[in-house]
């Protein structure tokens, strides 16, 4: 019997079962919606100054790999509307705004 509690290999590393699904169904979220208005999301990796993270490790904050997509609105994602830091701007995006397209 598989539990979210159950630990599995994802990216490497081990996580949560729960964590690396949610992580996987990321990776299908590629752009931000906001009424009309829908943008790529900015995979890690392609940040500009300042959320660069340097380094060829995981997302310190949600395990994304490089050239993954952070979970929606990680503290390391940058925001592709304003590009700043998407989990504190003002575009108002919610991880609800995270969409197949
Ligand atoms: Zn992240
Ligand atoms: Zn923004």
């Amino acid at each position: 019997m598989m539990s979210p509690e159950d630990i599995v290999i994802y990216n490497g590393v081990e996580m949560r079962r729960d964590y690396a699904e949610s992580l996987a169904e990321a990776q299908t979220l590629t752009h931000y919606r906001s009424g009309d208005d829908l943008r790529s999301r900015i995979r890690f990796g392609d940040e500009t100054y300042p959320m660069v993270t340097h380094g060829s490790g995981l997302c310190p904050c949600c395990d994304a790999a490089r050239s993954q997509l952070h979970e929606p609105l990680c503290e390391r994602e940058q925001c592709p509307r304003c590009f700043q830091q998407v989990m504190s701007c003002d575009c108002d995006y919610l991880t609800d705004s995270a969409c197949h397209s």
